[in-house]
């Protein structure tokens, strides 16, 4: 070691805790001025075309949050299929990206993050998982974001539910397709979830509803012929 260098351990002792200015606390403590020094952050430290990507994504993480927390109103009414003659309500004038991370929101946390299918869980230290909020009845001809239309499921088994390799009953059993069973495959790890039940939420307000599982188990019959 060079002498006079401090030691490992020494340095430790000495940052082992700070000291932030009192008014700098007071002022991160409080919602307005937070958003004040975050923006003279941005403004300071990134070019303009950054700083407003940033506010950006901020406003869209915002944004989603929100749409996410408002699906809880759908919940207080019986389960409905078709939304796409709902006007002048959040679904209408909330842009649809938003619509999608806010839902998958509200269906991931719903599972805490877990496949339904095969209870994988896995979480990046950025916050991403590796499950998705699937819809079950499609959005694209139902318009329906209500979170009992959906179900958490990893990367595999979100494909699986779209292509109709498996489906949900009712009863939330598993039901899989004997395509998965063929020779050229290798699908044993899903196979041996065969007739399992799936995982559902701990709040049962969250199931996901028999009309939209019927419908999926439709589709999935009729893509088996
Ligand atoms: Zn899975």
């Amino acid at each position: 070691m060079i002498q006079g260098t401090p030691s490992v351990a020494r340095l430790r002792n000495k940052i082992s805790h700070a000291e932030i200015d009192r008014t700098l606390f007071a002022m991160m403590a409080d919602r307005h001025d937070r958003e004040i020094l975050r923006r003279l952050i941005i403004s300071e430290f990134f070019s303009s075309e950054t700083g407003s990507h940033i506010q950006e994504i901020r406003e869209f993480g915002r944004s989603s949050f929100d749409y996410a927390s408002s699906l809880d109103e759908l919940l207080k009414s019986p389960f409905e299929i078709d939304h796409t003659k709902d006007e002048g309500n959040v679904y209408q004038t909330v842009n649809q990206q938003v619509r999608d991370r806010g839902f998958s929101m509200k269906v991931r946390m719903a599972y805490d993050y877990t496949c339904a299918v095969c209870r994988g869980k896995v979480i990046t230290p950025e916050g991403r998982t590796l499950v998705d909020g699937a819809h079950i009845l499609p959005l694209n001809t139902t318009n329906n974001n209500d979170p009992r239309n959906g179900l958490a499921l990893c990367k595999t088994h979100h494909w699986m539910f779209d292509h109709y390799m498996l489906t949900v009953r009712p009863n939330y059993r598993l039901q899989l397709s004997d395509w998965l069973s063929l020779e050229d495959n290798n699908a044993e790890e899903t196979l041996r979830w065969a007739d399992s039940e799936i995982l559902l939420p701990a709040e049962s307000g969250l199931f996901p509803a028999g009309l939209a599982l019927q419908d999926h188990n439709k589709r999935f019959q009729e893509a088996q012929t």
